[in-house]
């Protein structure tokens, strides 16, 4: 006898009609029309059956606040994060939390059972930290919540930003994050990729920056996030690459000899989640073998424009 037999259901590859049959916590059959016994069953009337959906990327201590402290007015990106300092000071521990666990259930209930999402560390009494704490231990025997020590104002630009970001990888902060573009120059984003990539290291943490978030073809912190990633052996370890958008935007004029080994970097970059869950890679760069000229670009690969994702989100 059958633990669960689930009929009727659609198949992610199309196959529809069909029975799946679980025993001790394991698909044990799949085929069209099954009937037998079981403990429990579940008609699925002709919906949709498949593995639950990971959500890569998400902002959880920003969930549900839109309006607060108030709307977004530009729409955009920049105006969502200064918005987000704005109700950083309002926050309180018992909303974050409240928030965040109504969004889970949304969330479940749309079949997500993965998410990583990135938490705030630039508030020193890390509230925000301590809440999606406690909304990852109350959700753990539903979803798979790993959380990103952010450090939204920048981990060099904002000055308790390291000693918070190292504090909540204490507390039990699962991933290394990171906004070199954010940064206050150029060549302080490249020294934040390097930092993080080391403190990563020594503490056999995981790796998601935010970079190259930014319309500037000349922000190229992916190559050095990119470099650190081969020098310091993270590459084979789970890494995530979050609104790598910048390049997209632009046909960039770069010598050959840099392109080469992006593209091989970006090709050890494609991020993966826990347990196995494969999330988005990094879009090769086309047209690289045979060129003779500088210019090269990357492909368009159907990305929305920043300025649609700021609209897309209130906060980000
Ligand atoms: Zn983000």
């Amino acid at each position: 006898m059958f633990d669960l037999l689930i009929q009727n259901a659609s198949l992610p590859d199309g196959r529809q009609q069909m029975s799946v049959a679980v025993k001790n916590g394991k698909i044990v059959e799949v085929s069209p029309g099954l009937n037998a016994p079981a403990q429990q069953n579940l008609d699925a009337k002709g919906q949709l059956l498949s593995p639950p959906f990971v959500d890569a990327h998400f902002h959880m201590d920003a969930t549900l606040s839109y309006g607060l402290p108030r709307v977004n007015q530009s729409g955009t990106l920049l105006e969502g994060i200064a918005l987000w300092g704005e109700l950083k000071p309002l926050l309180t521990q018992e909303a974050l939390i409240e928030r965040a666990l109504a969004y889970c259930d949304w969330a479940v209930a749309k079949g997500l059972l993965a998410i990583r999402t990135h938490v705030d560390v630039c508030d020193d009494r890390l509230l925000a930290v301590d809440a999606l704490l406690e909304v990852k231990r109350q959700v753990a025997p539903y979803i798979d919540l790993q959380l990103v020590a952010f450090p939204q104002d920048g981990v060099l630009r904002s000055l308790t930003a390291l000693a918070n970001l190292k504090r909540a990888l204490d507390k039990g902060v699962d991933v290394v994050g990171g906004i070199p573009h954010f940064e206050r120059t150029m060549s302080e984003g490249a020294a934040s990729v390097r930092l993080l990539c080391e403190l990563a290291a020594e503490q056999g943490k995981l790796v998601d920056m935010h970079c190259d978030e930014s319309d500037d073809p000349l922000s190229r912190h992916i190559e050095t996030l990119a470099f650190e990633t081969q020098r310091l052996g993270l590459h084979g370890r789970e890494l995530g690459i979050a609104h790598f958008i910048q390049h997209q935007q632009h046909r960039l004029t770069v010598a050959p000899n840099r392109v080469h080994p992006t593209t091989a970097w970006c090709d050890q970059l494609g991020a993966q989640l826990p347990q196995g869950h494969k999330a988005y890679r990094v879009p090769r760069v086309q047209g690289f073998p045979g060129q003779t000229t500088g210019q090269m670009g990357f492909p368009d690969a159907g990305w929305p424009h920043q300025d649609h994702i700021g609209r897309g989100f209130d906060k980000v």
